[in-house]
């Protein structure tokens, strides 16, 4: 084919699309075809704002090409589609990845390095990645205003969150209460729920059958309780029964000879399969007769008010175990409100650091993490012959989501949102909602919701929306401030650097030295310590992105979002997130149409992230097959 020769035979695709963008570029392309829709109908997006303290990866880059396509359809359809991008700033993510640069492993650590330099690392390594993500949003074609972005760490932003925790305040829907929380000991907070359903994985734990001995019998006479949490045993309180299932005293014969010829337990007939070898049933009772009984303490440990005895309650099932249920309050949401009711003391070894304290009667157990103690709890159960047996258990069990240490539950104080309360309203603004794929509306979604529980707000770091609750070290008495004008109003007096408000900084540790007088006794008002949860900043993202109610008018205009999308990981995330505080707010659906995606996989099925090291760099395809091949694959992959 001499005709061709010295012509291109092959299409250079990167190349290609580099003259487009350039050309886009120069000619303004996309701000022009915004700008022509002007006064048309709005079609409303709201962007899920990443963290650029990474690089993005694959993942981002489907959510960014999907929201592209979505957006640059309806403009084509005739409608005016703003896109402002945002950063998400705050939290716990950010602060381990400075931990880690700082080699850092506790909080106390961070304490001793300094609140305000090591907050003012968190604030530098947000923006770290900016360029890579400004640039591979540009290279894959996504049209999106990355030159005025809301910032969730900017005083305006913050200045916008506290007015609507202010507001929530104001109806008595913020509250501080002493409940048992999923807790990371290594990070030092709580999480919310939403947080902790991010992070389940399937473990092995010990399963063990424990004797409690009954006081007052003639021979010797146990209850048999069924525990996957050795170290809870340490905080027990009571044994719960169910008051209307049938129970058995089990006349058991020795297995081996160490152990004594014959013995009674006591468990649910339902379970007698717990038992192992030769039994004879003795008697039968209903749980209810078992109420009141009193049984020897496992391990000496102190208990403020009444313990060790037998309570009955509605949650005992006979699924598992043995219908007799070993009751820790300081270590279970269950077991801490049964106690409560039944006016019963507490007991709560274990530091905030997830460790036992003096209080355990082992020296050898002092200061040791409590999953690393199960192994030397379960031999001297056996040494003491109160194991009757042991094996493993397969389940699945919550790990921080950011640094992946096993949660505990944990009872502590923290500021709760009463989500409670506002369930029904949750559930009716969901069924304004429409949802791709519908299966998530009634299903992950739906579900969630039915048994939604209060949002656990604070956490006691560093970086983030400080909490913005004053308390009377006097009277106790709360004031919640809800902008800056309140703020410098309250206490005035006090040097705040000449800026404007746009400048200030709202953060720790300079929020933390602003005091003022209590109106009520004139004593010292002080913030509480705590920040919150960063889901709220990104929650609160269709307001306070436009400084709402400060400023008042593009709000009005862009709510509620027509639509949104994010991967699957987000849907009780932010998608939660978002519509749990504009009900709280507003009563009403942030968002009418959401779609949520799958995540990336490799060639063999595993997600692709960055701990498991199996991400392909953007960079390299697009510069071998081009941004628009991505995007084709992206859109036909998975329809
Ligand atoms: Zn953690
Ligand atoms: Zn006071």
């Amino acid at each position: 084919m001499a005709y061709f020769r010295g012509e291109v035979q092959k299409a250079n695709f990167v190349q290609l699309e580099e003259e487009v963008l350039n050309g886009w570029n120069r000619e303004k392309t996309f701000e022009r075809s915004v700008a022509r829709r002007e006064g048309c109908e709005k079609f409303v997006f709201v962007e899920g704002p990443p963290t650029a303290n990474g690089l993005p990866h694959p993942g981002h880059i489907l959510t960014r090409v999907m929201k592209d396509l979505v957006l640059r359809y309806k403009t084509m359809r005739g409608f005016y589609v703003e896109r402002k991008a945002g950063w998400d700033t705050h939290g716990l993510p950010v602060e381990i990845e400075v931990e880690k640069e700082l080699g850092t492993n506790s909080k106390h650590e961070i304490e001793e390095y300094g609140i305000e330099k090591f907050n003012q690392k968190c604030k530098d390594s947000v923006f770290r990645y900016e360029k890579e993500w400004v640039n591979a949003t540009k290279r894959v074609g996504f049209w999106i205003d990355m030159d005025s972005p809301y910032i969730t760490s900017d005083s305006r932003y913050i200045e916008s969150v506290w007015w609507s925790l202010k507001e929530i305040w104001r109806r008595g829907l913020l509250y501080k209460g002493h409940k048992v929380v999923p807790y990371c000991p290594r990070c030092g907070t709580t999480l919310s729920s939403h947080e902790v359903a991010q992070g389940y994985e399937n473990v092995e734990d010990p399963s063990i059958y424990v004797k409690f001995r009954l006081k007052q019998e003639q021979e010797p006479m146990f209850m048999l309780a069924w525990t996957t949490t050795p170290w809870t045993l340490f905080g027990n309180i009571a044994l719960a029964v169910h008051p209307a299932h049938t129970y058995v005293k089990a006349k058991v014969k020795a297995r081996e000879r160490s152990e004594p010829e014959e013995e009674i337990l006591i468990l649910a007939e339902a379970r007698l399969d717990a038992l192992e070898g030769e039994y004879e049933i003795i008697e039968r009772l209903r749980g209810s007769d078992l109420e009141g009984k009193e049984y020897e303490q496992l391990f000496e440990v102190p208990v403020e008010g009444e313990s060790h005895r037998v309570i009955t309650a509605d949650f005992v099932t006979l699924e598992e175990g043995t219908g007799v249920v070993h009751i820790a309050p300081a270590f279970g949401a269950d077991d801490y409100e049964v106690c409560r009711a039944k006016g019963l003391g507490f007991s709560q070894p274990v530091d905030s650091k997830g460790q036992f304290t003096s209080e355990v009667p082992f020296r050898s157990l002092e200061g040791v993490f409590v999953k690393d103690a199960d192994k030397h709890i379960i031999e001297m159960l056996e040494q003491r012959g109160m194991l009757y047996k042991k094996s493993t258990y397969l389940h699945s069990y919550p790990f921080c989501w950011r640094c992946g240490s096993p949660l505990l539950y944990y009872a502590r104080e923290s500021w709760f949102i009463g989500m409670k309360s506002l369930r029904d309203r949750l559930i009716a603004n969901n069924e304004k909602i429409n949802w791709y794929p519908d299966h998530l509306k009634y299903g992950r979604f739906g579900n969630f919701l039915e048994n939604i529980e209060d949002w656990a707000l604070s956490r006691e770091r560093f970086w983030g929306t400080p909490l913005n609750i004053w308390i009377c070290e006097e009277c106790g008495g709360e004031c919640c401030i809800g902008s800056i004008m309140e703020l410098k109003e309250r206490a005035k007096g006090f040097p705040f650097p000449e800026e404007s408000d746009v400048n200030i900084d709202l953060h720790r540790p300079y929020i933390d030295e602003v005091v003022f007088r209590c109106d009520d006794c004139g004593g010292e008002m002080r913030r509480v310590k705590d920040v919150i949860d960063c889901w709220y900043d990104s929650g609160a993202a269709p307001f306070a992105q436009w400084h709402y109610p400060y400023e008042n008018e593009e709000f009005k205009r862009n709510f509620p979002a027509n639509f949104i999308t994010e991967a699957i990981d987000q849907t009780r995330g932010w998608f939660y997130s978002l519509l749990a505080v504009s009900t709280a707010i507003f009563d009403a659906p942030p968002y009418l149409n959401v779609l949520s995606l799958g995540h990336i996989l490799d060639e063999k099925g595993v997600k692709m992230s960055k701990s498991k090291g199996n991400v392909i760099d953007i960079t390299t395809i697009f510069n071998n097959e081009g941004a628009d091949a991505l995007r084709w694959y992206f859109f036909t992959a998975c329809p």
